[in-house]
């Protein structure tokens, strides 16, 4: 799984995102109600009453355990940017500018993609400070 952020602000965002869809579910299924649709308004809105239930049950699920995974994140000087972000296992992202952080600079095995990743963005940020160096 690749992130673009964070892996505390992706489990967050997606949590969030989730509970809206559940509670969006939950609507729908009342306005099977509302709207007097005889028994098949009836079967919809219980069927979607249920789902988004599930829905919103599993997204507090996630949003519950990303605040726990925060708690036991490792807390790091961003090296970019140098504010204090928190970290996820080996590699991670900064909450603030996206770098990849890494605790581990010799290429891991399991972390191939995302080291690639970073040497790739290294290679990118110089590329770009040369071309910034005639001012
Ligand atoms: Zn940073």
């Amino acid at each position: 799984m690749r992130f673009r952020s964070s892996k505390v602000n992706e489990f967050r965002l997606w949590g969030l995102a989730l509970t809206m869809g559940g509670m969006l579910l939950m609507i729908i299924g009342l306005a099977g109600i509302v709207f007097d649709w005889g028994k098949a308004g009836r079967i919809i809105a219980v069927v979607f009453m249920i789902l988004g239930m599930i829905t919103m049950m599993v997204s507090m699920g996630i949003y519950f355990w990303a605040g726990m995974l925060s708690t036991s994140a490792t807390v790091i000087d961003c090296p970019e940017c140098g504010r204090r972000t928190k970290m996820l296992g080996k590699t991670d992202r900064c909450m603030f500018c996206k770098t990849i952080l890494t605790v581990d600079p010799q290429f891991e095995p399991t972390a191939e993609s995302e080291t690639a990743a970073a040497v790739q963005a290294s290679e990118h940020e110089l590329h770009r400070e040369l071309e910034h160096k005639p001012h």
